[in-house]
């Protein structure tokens, strides 16, 4: 059976958190409710919460505030639900650390739909698995260790995280946004700058011809297609 997924609310409009909360039970999720952010902290503590729904407007701080406490230890999905329209609340949001913004009012099934995706997103990063094998490729998550064929590939950290997201995403098109979002965090979507020089020097470490990439495949005007036709993630490796 599924373990029940754990969601705080942390709302100082009861009518809101009532209402969230029973919607989230009627799906099968289980909820903790909070008005304020000190004992949000203190449930946070005790418990280990999938993912969080933030009010900003909090009786003893704004939600912003905790978002950046949270993100410094924890890595879960952090939803603001706020009526703060203004783009400057909803970038300094993002830039805090939170992985998506939902402005009241609000409809109950967009909420949902908001916290199936940024779930979904949370899992794709989070591998059950510790090798990966696609093609010739070869991942050693837990070591960050990658290889091509027999030979070890020399990766900078975020090179390594960018052919990580690629084979965690494969076959998919991946817009630039949300490469640069998932794998260099909120505030970086438009440094397309940034992307294209690491897929060039990412291409260089794998594709045999990297005019004609069989890996990486450029999607035009969109972003990129991390081929993997052959894919294995249930290889271990020898220790030594
Ligand atoms: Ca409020």
């Amino acid at each position: 059976m599924k373990v029940q997924e754990l969601i705080l609310i942390i709302e100082d409009d009861d009518a809101i958190s009532k209402m969230v909360s029973l919607s989230l039970h009627q799906q099968g999720y289980k909820t903790l409710v909070t008005p304020d952010i000190k004992s949000a902290l203190r449930l946070l503590n005790a418990n280990s919460p999938d993912l969080i729904l933030l009010d900003l407007g909090l009786p003893d701080g704004d939600g912003k505030g905790l978002i950046k406490t949270v993100r410094s230890e924890l890595s879960i999905p952090i939803i603001v639900v706020s009526a703060r329209h203004e783009e400057k609340e909803v970038i300094a949001s993002l830039d805090a650390g939170a992985d998506d913004y939902v402005m009241k009012p609000f409809s109950i099934d967009e909420l949902l739909a908001r916290i199936r995706s940024a779930q979904r997103r949370f899992l794709g990063l989070q591998p059950m698995v510790n090798v990966i094998l696609c093609h010739e490729i070869k991942l050693d998550i837990e070591h960050h260790l990658a290889w091509n064929g027999d030979e070890l590939l020399k990766l900078t950290p975020t090179e390594f995280n960018l052919l990580k997201y690629f084979i965690l995403h494969r076959n998919q098109v991946l817009p630039y946004a949300r490469i640069l979002k998932d794998v260099w965090g909120v505030g970086y979507q438009n440094e397309m700058q940034y992307l294209r020089t690491y897929i060039n020097t990412l291409r260089k470490k794998i594709e045999t011809d990297t005019a004609r990439p069989s890996y990486i495949q450029t999607e035009l005007g969109i972003g990129y297609r991390f081929i993997c036709e052959h894919f294995d993630n249930t290889i271990s490796l020898e220790k030594d």
